[in-house]
């Protein structure tokens, strides 16, 4: 027994003397790479028995680039209503387009911009009431979403009806959320017009 003991702390001793050395090397590399860093919140243990359970929130952040359909984004903030046109003389569809496209649906060209003149005044097309909305949607329900036509569009956009009651055929007039934009296309939306 007494020798077995020995040899172990004679082995230990031996082993000790050699890693300082490593130790030492060791921290240089550590500074100079780069690590796997844990990003996130500690998770929260709500429990341990029986078993252990945690809290793990799933709300994320998804990054989402409007690309070259930001000047939509920034017309809107400063409550301007922008579109884009084809600008091949040989294209065929030479309407503006809102939702705006970055490129030609018909010829693929580079769209161009056109901001529309306030105030924008458009005529419900269709509607529905949305009582229960998709995920995503912040607007508080129930609410009217109109489809409106716009002179000089070559589409319907879909908006929504800020207060009142729509009906085909019906003029409404186009705002801007400029004091508190969410940065979103719910930044405008069309009211009832009365001339
Ligand atoms: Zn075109």
């Amino acid at each position: 027994m007494a020798k077995k003991t020995v040899q172990p702390k004679k082995k230990t001793q031996s082993k000790k003397k050699a890693p300082i050395k490593k130790k030492v090397l060791r921290k240089t590399q550590v500074q100079q790479r780069e690590e796997v860093k844990f990003t996130g919140q500690v998770t929260k243990v709500r429990q341990v028995r029986p078993a252990t359970v945690i809290e793990w929130p799933r709300s994320i952040t998804h990054l989402h680039t409007y690309g070259m359909l930001s000047p939509f984004f920034e017309g809107l903030k400063k409550g301007e209503l922008r579109a884009t046109r084809c600008p091949n003389s040989k294209c065929l569809e030479n309407r503006l387009w809102i939702p705006p496209r970055a490129h030609c649906p018909d010829c693929h060209t580079e769209m161009i911009w056109k901001t529309l003149p306030n105030p924008v005044i458009g005529t419900i097309y269709t509607f529905t009431e949305v009582v229960y909305a998709g995920t995503g949607i912040e607007l508080s329900t129930p609410y009217w979403q109109v489809d409106v036509e716009i002179s000089g569009l070559a589409t319907i956009p879909k908006s929504y009806l800020l207060y009142g009651k729509p009906h085909i055929g019906m003029k409404v007039k186009a705002e801007f959320r400029t004091k508190k934009p969410t940065n979103t296309v719910l930044d405008y939306y069309w009211v009832p017009y009365e001339p």
